[in-house]
Order: structure tokens, then C-alpha cells, then sequence
């Protein structure tokens, strides 16, 4: 599903998708389902979960900065504690949103 336009609005990222829905994800919710190595980890060949220290959040985890489209297929938030590694595919991005759970 492609958005048509994706906006930060107050303390949520606001997406219009093509088909005319809309989707409002909290900032916070967003930023703790982060999929990058960093955050959530990866695994190696055999299997084994390799997870950098737990990032204490701040405020400024919680911000967006600014959001860079990356091709046609995600978006790369970058947040304004410099973390900005995390790419969010469309798909993903609208998995994040119809999750249960407000953060
Ligand atoms: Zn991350």
C-alpha cells in the first residue's frame, strides 16, 4: 500500500494512504517499534539474536526532525536525538499503525 502523503502532526505521524484511509501513529509508538539492527536486533547465520544495550528514550526520541522517502517503498524518520537508521516500509509502517497498544 503506497501513502499519498505523510505528515508529523502535533505527537502523531499522520499518513493518507492511496486507497483514502488515513492512519495516525503515535511518535512514541513508532519510535519503540523502530526496526532498525540497533533496536531491534539481528540475527546472525545460526540463529542467535544479536541486541546492542537497551537506548535509554528521551524527550527527543520521541520527535521527528525531519522524515526522508527512501525510493517509493519507506520512509526514514529521523528523530531528534540523531537516531535515524530505522527504515519503515509502507507495509510495515501500516502493520505499526493497526497494532494495538497506544506507544
Ligand atoms: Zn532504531
Amino acid at each position: 500500500m503506497q501513502p499519498n502523503d505523510i505528515q508529523v502532526i502535533g505527537e502523531e505521524l499522520a499518513v493518507k494512504w492511496g486507497d483514502g484511509t488515513e492512519s495516525f501513529v503515535r511518535l512514541a509508538k513508532l519510535r519503540k517499534a523502530c526496526p532498525c539492527a540497533g533496536c531491534k536486533g539481528e540475527t546472525d547465520v545460526m540463529g542467535q539474536l544479536h541486541k546492542g544495550p537497551n537506548q535509554p528514550y528521551s524527550l527527543s526520541s520521541f520527535r521527528i526532525r525531519s522524515l526522508e522517502y527512501i525510493g517509493s517503498y519507506a520512509i526514514k524518520p529521523v528523530w531528534e536525538d540523531g537516531h535515524a537508521s530505522g527504515l519503515f516500509a509502507f507495509d510495515y509502517l501500516s502493520t505499526v499503525a493497526d497494532s494495538p497498544g497506544d506507544e
